[in-house]
């Protein structure tokens, strides 16, 4: 049955005028219904090429906007890198500036040291100074500046880096060093501090009137010939009569030979004893410093008028004390 419809034909008459001849065209149903399937599936691809065109004609667009998006956050991170980079640059530079700064006053310390080490010689050697001389150096704000400014590259931005790093790294390891060597010069300051305070090398009076020096003499009582084991300073009776170094007071006594007097143990079996005193006022076992009051001058004992009989007592026996007595002006010393 539906094969006979699909096989029925038919006819299209077509007229083309009042005097044209009659066209009769007979088709099958069949032949019509591919013609009709045909023109579809034509029409259908069409659409479907139509749309996949437009659809790419939306991506490019898209596309082409998104990139411009993108171009222009590249272009803000490149701006924003390049003056990182510029400031990056400007911090080495100021680094570099610092460093030489810092080894300028790397140098006024070495002369200070070299100053400190005049004044307590040791065993440590001096190094040469090396680099550039602090007195050499001119600050940038001096005198005028110019000429052409060429862009800094990578290339010298890397090499001023290196070069600011290495300069601080050797900075570091000087002041290392130079702070070992400005502590060992202050322990040997210390320690010659110490043994100054330690030695007598002042006069234990105010008077510098020496009235019977250290040796043979007539004795002022017998006229006979003696041995002057101390030296004797003439004095106004009451006038300070002082320690000649730091140490312990070792005796303080009264007899009729020595009359007041004091006893003074200092470093290295070094004894002064202080004779014919008017009083004392320091006690046995007291620590006196050097220059410090431990009696007034008198006449005690066997004497014939005010003075002090100073003695410098080695390992228990008598010495010279000239050499512990400075020959210049006296009060110039005890204030030194
Ligand atoms: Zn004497």
């Amino acid at each position: 049955m539906k094969f006979t419809w699909f096989q029925s034909k038919l006819t299209f008459v077509i007229i083309p005028g009042a005097n044209g001849s009659v066209v009769r065209l007979k088709l099958s149903r069949a032949a019509l219904c591919c013609a009709a399937s045909f023109m579809l599936l034509l029409l259908g691809t069409t659409c479907i090429l139509a749309i996949r065109s437009l659809h790419s004609t939306v991506s490019v667009s898209l596309k082409s906007v998104e990139m411009k998006g993108r171009t222009a956050q590249l272009e803000q991170d490149i701006h924003r890198k390049n003056a990182a980079i510029e400031r990056l640059q400007n911090d080495i530079y100021a680094l570099s500036k610092q460093a030489s700064e810092v080894r300028s006053q790397m140098e006024r310390m070495k002369r200070l040291e070299q100053d400190l080490h005049k004044l307590a010689p040791g065993s440590v050697e001096r190094r040469k100074a090396d680099g550039q001389s602090a007195s050499t150096a001119v600050s940038a704000g001096a005198g005028g500046m110019g000429g052409e400014a060429f862009p800094v590259t990578e290339g010298q931005t890397h090499e001023l880096a290196a070069a600011t790093g290495a300069r601080y790294t050797a900075l570091h390891a000087e002041m290392k060093e130079l702070t070992s060597r400005l502590g060992q010069t202050k322990l040997r300051l210390q320690e010659k501090q110490e043994r100054r305070q330690r030695t007598p090398d002042i006069w234990p009076t105010l008077s510098k009137v020496v009235t019977s020096p250290y040796g043979y003499r007539k004795d002022p009582f017998t006229k006979k010939l003696s041995f002057h084991r101390g030296i004797d300073i003439a004095g106004k009776l009451g006038d300070p009569v002082y320690a000649v170094a730091s140490g312990i007071v070792h005796s303080v006594a009264y007899d009729k030979l020595h009359g007041h007097n004091v006893i003074i143990e200092h470093d290295k079996g070094l004894r002064t004893w202080y004779m014919h005193l008017n009083s004392t006022q320091v006690s046995q076992g007291d620590k006196v410093d050097k220059g410090q009051a431990i009696g007034q001058l008198g006449t005690t004992g066997r004497s014939t008028g005010p003075h002090l009989h100073y003695e410098v007592l080695l390992s228990g026996k008598s010495t010279d004390p000239a050499p512990y007595m400075p020959s210049d002006n006296r009060k110039k010393e005890r204030n030194k």
